[in-house]
């Protein structure tokens, strides 16, 4: 199918808030080898912005420059060995029909990561992660195609600095790639993650006594519909903020402020080395401990969950989660998502940080 565009296309059934906004030139591209002469085309205009699935970007005006929607399809088994089970998918695919694809081989490594909206080619891009397992845990490497000269290369893990919620395609100097193909290291037997959230609780109810990996990713499938809003049914980018990481004398002094505040220590490896999620955040200038907050109850705390105004608001059971009640814009949402942040720094000390792309 090559290249197909579009020019003043509604953005609103392509991103999860539903929010209006228009892309002047849309572009979907399904073949990766098309890119380079595509960007000779745009050469006048503005670098393109990268649009996956768009559950987690939010349009505060139209984008100004061409909008490139990744459509590249595909998914195979590269190599089945004693290394494990090596898997590629195109960028396009849907996360969540590609992580079914994957259990219907009979692969495990995936199924903590079921349900997450969303294509393939944007996973690496903040590492997503959910149920204990981080998208970096089972990545092979990725192919990307530079925005600025039409190359093609390959990234490694180490290449791609993941972190949490975390990448070098999140910083200034790995920006301008369009990632195209993602391989996954699986395998037909793993150890399950089943430690996380109510997992083992949700088994039970199932009655499943040996969980094999498809029960896992079934039941975090029947957790996530309890618990998040359906962005079908409520526009939502998921988590608004990232959980903020902050140095064991903050999170200390914090906590005998609020001694039931959640904290938890931080991975060992994160973003560029270190935990600084946060600008008061970091590793512990004495013992390197870092802890990572729960950005969630920070809102709560201070008053926000099911705050509404207008269209705009906070879901009921998610402080975490910003939502479109309807006609929300994004500049409101961004609006409310500052406000937000402004009180929990004024009232803990603690710099929230968005984790969705702002246009
Ligand atoms: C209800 C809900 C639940 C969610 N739960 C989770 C969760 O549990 N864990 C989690 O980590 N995230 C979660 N998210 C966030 C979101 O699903 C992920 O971040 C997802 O990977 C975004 O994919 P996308 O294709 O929609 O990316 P988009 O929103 O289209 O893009 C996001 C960013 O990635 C860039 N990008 C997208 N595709 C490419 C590409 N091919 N090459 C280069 N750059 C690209 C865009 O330019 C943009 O900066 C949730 C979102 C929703 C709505």
């Amino acid at each position: 199918m090559g290249v197909v565009e579009r020019c003043d296309v509604p953005l609103r059934a392509l991103n999860s808030l539903r929010l209006q906004a228009h892309a002047a030139r849309l572009i979907e591209l399904h073949d990766p080898a098309d890119l380079p002469a595509l960007l000779d085309r745009l050469r006048e205009a503005a670098a393109p912005l990268v649009l996956g699935g768009g559950s987690n970007i939010v349009f505060t005006r139209d984008p100004p420059m061409p909008v490139v929607r990744i459509m590249v399809p595909g998914r195979r088994v590269l190599a089945d060995d004693a290394r494990g089970v090596l898997v590629e998918a195109g960028a396009g695919e849907g996360w969540d029909e590609f992580v079914r694809w994957t259990l219907a081989q009979g692969l495990a490594g995936l199924e903590n990561l079921s349900l997450i909206p969303g294509t393939v080619g944007a996973s690496p891009i903040q590492n997503i992660g959910a149920y204990g397992v981080e998208m970096r845990e089972r990545f092979d490497s990725l192919d990307a195609v530079s925005l600025v000269d039409g190359r093609r290369r390959r990234f490694d893990a180490d290449e791609c600095r993941f972190g949490y919620r975390d990448s070098v395609f999140r910083h200034e100097d790995g920006r301008g790639w369009a990632i195209v193909a993602v391989r996954f290291r699986l395998a037909r037997q793993m150890p399950l993650q089943l430690d996380y959230g109510e997992i083992r609780e949700e088994l039970r109810a199932q009655k499943v006594a040996r969980p094999k990996a498809a029960d896992v990713a079934k039941a975090v499938c029947a957790i996530r519909r309890r618990k998040l809003p359906d962005p079908a049914v409520t526009g939502n980018v998921g988590s608004f903020f990232r959980n903020p990481v902050v140095d064991a004398t903050v999170a200390e002094a914090l906590a005998k402020r609020e001694p039931e505040m959640p904290r938890f220590p931080a991975p060992p490896r994160d973003a560029d080395g270190s935990a600084g999620a946060s600008p008061r955040g970091g590793r512990d200038e004495r013992d390197g401990r870092a802890f990572k907050l729960s950005a969630g109850w920070l809102i709560e705390r201070c008053g926000w969950k099911g705050y509404r105004e207008g269209d705009v608001g906070v879901h009921e059971r998610h402080a975490l989660v910003l939502v479109n009640h309807g006609a929300a814009s994004g500049a409101q949402i961004a609006a409310l998502a500052t406000r937000i942040a402004d009180s929990v720094r004024d009232r803990f000390g603690i710099v929230l940080e968005p984790e969705p792309t702002i246009v």
